[in-house]
């Protein structure tokens, strides 16, 4: 008998992971579907030239976050907020989501009830509705899933897949911030209030989106989660492109930048947690586009499928292309 081939986690990898899974699942056959596993979120058609925009988000104890630098308040924010991310990153408008807890018996009501409430003060800004959800044991350590439903005019919806060669490349904030407040609470460095707030309470760049689609201005869009070298590659990736970053470009935190500019590089490139979102803009659109984002171009979308980081002087520089994976070391 053939010996069974044992591959662990670590050696595929989250992403090779998610490949084989969704072979698993088969094809995307069923009418109506237009977007299935491999974008921020799936997109359904339902009608009237509309279209359901649905993704889920799953937070775990000290994979996440971590009870030691985050309260209750800040836990349910987030779980919400990164779901609202992939919604915005899509071009959606978020309506309806469920939220489901595993909970260690041991944990008191009242932190329950400032979970909750971080994940109702995020959606009443959004205007989003929580209709549901479910509450069961979990043997020691908490955990949120949050499953949320937009939409979209159909026409609307921005993929990952639209760049196209001669797209500038954008990103609606600074990166790496999330990236050092999460440092500096792990190493208990003192740090501005702000880049704590950018990591405990990140905003979900939905005005951003809508701006984006009322003017028409993107060719595709990501979110920028686990870095932003990562965003560029699936951009790239899907939209068979490559693309050059203009390092000097990228919108940094000043105090960052002055203190350690390569650290602070780093951050962005390959911190994870921003929620800005990256998009591309074709040629007749890019001035109405700075008009908006006046410090957003980072780069351009060009043929082939390399992607170069360039300094300020066009030389090529060799930063380690790695963003975050569950799986690997
Ligand atoms: P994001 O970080 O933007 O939420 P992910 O990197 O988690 O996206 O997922 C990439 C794609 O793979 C998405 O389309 C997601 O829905 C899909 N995916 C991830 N995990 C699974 C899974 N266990 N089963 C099916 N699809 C999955
Ligand atoms: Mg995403």
């Amino acid at each position: 008998m053939a010996r069974q081939e044992f591959i662990n986690l670590e050696h595929v990898g989250e992403f090779g992971l998610i490949n084989r899974i969704a072979g698993i699942f088969g094809g995307q056959k069923q009418p109506g579907l237009i977007q299935g596993i491999g974008d921020d979120a799936a997109v359904v058609k339902i009608g009237h030239g509309l279209a359901m925009i649905f993704t889920t988000d799953m937070l775990i104890e000290d994979v996440h976050f971590s009870l030691e630098y985050e309260d209750f308040f800040d836990i349910g924010w987030k779980s919400l907020a990164v779901n609202l991310s992939d919604i915005a990153s899509m071009g959606g408008r978020p309506k309806w989501g469920v939220v489901s807890v595993g909970l260690p018996v041991n944990i008191p009501v009242d932190n329950v009830d400032k979970l909750a409430q971080g994940i109702a003060s995020l959606a009443r800004k959004y205007q989003v509705a929580i209709v549901g959800g479910d509450t069961v044991k979990s043997p020691d350590r908490l955990v949120i899933n949050i499953a949320l439903l937009g939409e979209s005019a159909q026409k609307d919806v921005l993929y990952r897949r639209g760049a196209v060669a001669g797209d500038a490349l954008f990103v609606t904030g600074k990166l790496g911030e999330a990236a050092a407040g999460l440092e500096a609470l792990k190493t208990g460095r003192q740090i501005s209030k702000l880049l704590l707030k950018r990591y405990r309470r990140p905003e979900p760049r939905i005005k951003e989106s809508a701006l984006l689609v009322k003017h028409k201005l993107a060719s595709s869009m990501i979110d920028v989660s686990d870095g932003l070298s990562l965003s560029v590659k699936f951009i790239c990736q899907q939209s068979k492109t490559g693309a050059k970053i203009y390092l000097d470009k990228i919108p940094l935190n000043r105090q960052l930048a002055s203190n350690n500019y390569q650290q602070a590089l780093h951050w962005a490139l390959n911190g994870g947690e921003d929620y800005e979102l990256l998009f591309t803009v074709p040629p007749p659109k890019i001035k109405k586009a700075l008009g908006f984002f006046p410090k957003g171009l980072i780069g351009e979308i060009v043929p082939g499928k390399k992607i170069t980081l360039l300094d300020q002087n066009n030389q090529e520089v060799n930063f380690k292309n790695s963003g975050y994976d569950h799986f690997k070391k």
